[in-house]
């Protein structure tokens, strides 16, 4: 009997989110329970994208939660190299294998005539789609082409009629047309592959068993299905997970809910009752109980327990559950657990440098930089009054820095303060003048130590968070608000 492997390929292109730690679980439980094993791999394709931070953030979040894995780039295996951007060589040769059996073709359209094509196309009120304009190109005229340095690409054929019939674990067979399919690109002009190409040889030769993914992802199965077909491969067994969805039912999003594992851990959630929340998303126990280890998880873990409907991912619940670990935890335990989220020497070496010319006791600590150690600061809105710029300028400023904040990748003082220059700029005004309501929003108070200083310690998580609680303290921003506010966010640089 093969050994169940299973994996989670995130994309390390943003802050670690709570999505990928949830299907982590149940690769990884899944894994587990049938004796199995469990493998990271690192789908680092988008080059433009992708950071190192990111991929390190992932694996401080998923460990944070107590998600270990048997292979991946940081603790090898056999199967490596487990980061996608170091196997360019073997995509290549797959690449070239399906263009020889006739099951993909080079591709020499400019964006320019793509484009024309798609307008055409919806001008026609026909779904845009890959014209097939270079699929009849003699091979030998292909490879003359390449060999004369022509920008390409490689596209997959896919059948135009009939159905794709996707075993899914959950759902049992679902049925998608083919003309949904366009002719997938499989190799980037830069030579590096997509998803698609780079997913399925790499599940294959690493030898997955077994996929559980999102849900957002079983519209293009039949591509990656096509692909197995055309390699002549066994496929794995496929699960797309239920999405993770906000109280409203819409789709998970930073907008309504932090979605980042780093912010939960920054406001001081436990682990193992995140980890639990995670694991009541779309599924149970046998006996209904709502707090469980994930030792007990894997014990009673069953994929026919999962259920369909979009799992609300409910912060108050979490709060509440939250609360249940802690009340169970040994008081030892509690305490060692405080120190550990933020009584750590490293957290109070960052801090310390800020306060030390500005006490005269430690007991004025509290006061001064209690804020360090809050989730929201609740600010009182009269903190918010400005000499110079009206309640709406207000609102606006703090929104589009927020929103500049939210794109920011690298986060520190300087990054901070030039987004926050800049948004100045662009309402004709000063830094110092923007200063003020800064203040009251991230510490809570008229002033305090540096807050541009507290910002780079506290982080993106918690900065963007008081920033947002800020808004919302001031009325919020409507829709149509939202709509013409971002547009401005290009003219400020
Ligand atoms: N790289 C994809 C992601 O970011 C992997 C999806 C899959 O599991 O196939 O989620």
């Amino acid at each position: 009997m093969t050994t169940v492997r299973t994996r989670i390929a995130p994309s390390p292109t943003g802050d670690p989110h709570v999505g990928t730690a949830y299907i982590a679980l149940f690769n990884l439980c899944f894994a587990r329970q049938h004796g199995g094993q469990f493998i990271l791999r690192i789908e680092d394709t988008d080059q433009l994208r992708s950071t190192r931070e990111s991929e390190q953030q992932i694996y401080d979040a998923l460990r944070w939660l107590g998600i270990e894995w048997d292979e991946g780039p940081d603790v090898g295996g056999p199967h490596g190299p487990y980061r996608q951007s170091e196997r360019g060589h073997i995509y290549k040769q797959y690449s070239d294998e399906l263009v020889a059996k006739g099951h993909a073709f080079p591709c020499f359209c400019s964006a320019e005539r793509l484009d024309a094509v798609r307008a055409e196309q919806m001008a026609n009120k026909e779904t845009p789609r890959y014209d097939g304009h270079c699929m009849h190109i003699d091979p030998a005229e292909a490879q003359q082409r390449i060999a004369a340095g022509e920008a390409h690409v490689v596209r997959m054929k896919v059948p135009t009629e009939g159905v794709c019939v996707v075993p899914d674990m959950l759902r049992g067979e679902v049925e998608i047309p083919w003309d949904r399919m366009d002719m997938q690109v499989l190799m980037k002009t830069d030579g590096l592959p997509t998803y698609f190409l780079a997913n399925v040889v790499d599940d294959h030769l690493m030898g997955i068993t077994h996929v559980l993914r999102g849900e957002e992802w079983l519209p293009s199965a039949p591509k990656l299905i096509k692909l197995y077909e055309y390699f002549g491969w066994e496929q794995p067994q496929l699960c797309y997970m239920p999405l993770l969805r906000n109280p409203d039912k819409s789709k998970l999003s930073k907008r309504k809910n932090p979605t980042s594992v780093t912010f939960y851990q920054r406001m001081g959630y436990l682990p193992e009752a995140m980890l639990n929340y995670l694991g009541r998303m779309g599924w149970s126990m046998p006996d209904e109980r709502e707090k469980f280890s994930l030792a007990e998880m894997v014990e009673h873990f069953d994929l026919s327990r999962v259920s369909l409907g979009g799992p609300i991912f409910d912060v108050d619940k979490l709060s509440w559950l939250n609360g249940q670990w802690l009340r169970e935890l040994p008081v030892e335990r509690f305490a060692a657990e405080i120190q550990k989220w933020a009584l750590n020497p490293q957290y109070l070496m960052q801090i310390a440098p800020h306060v030390q010319n500005r006490v005269e006791t430690f007991s004025q600590l509290a006061p001064l930089a209690g804020f360090f150690f809050m989730g929201g600061v609740s600010p009182d809105a009269k903190l918010f009054e400005h000499k110079k710029l009206s309640p709406e300028q207000v609102r606006q400023a703090l929104q589009l820095i927020l929103w500049k904040l939210e794109a920011l990748r690298q986060w520190n003082k300087d990054n901070i303060t030039a987004i926050i220059n800049a948004v100045a700029a662009f309402m004709g005004c000063k830094l110092r003048d923007l200063m003020p309501l800064i203040f009251p929003a991230i510490s809570g108070q008229a002033s305090s130590v540096s807050v541009l200083d507290a910002m780079e310690i506290l982080g993106p998580d918690l900065s963007r968070f008081r920033l947002r609680q800020a808004v919302e303290l001031l009325g919020g921003v409507s829709k149509k608000e939202t709509k013409e506010w971002e547009k401005l966010l290009a003219a400020i640089e």
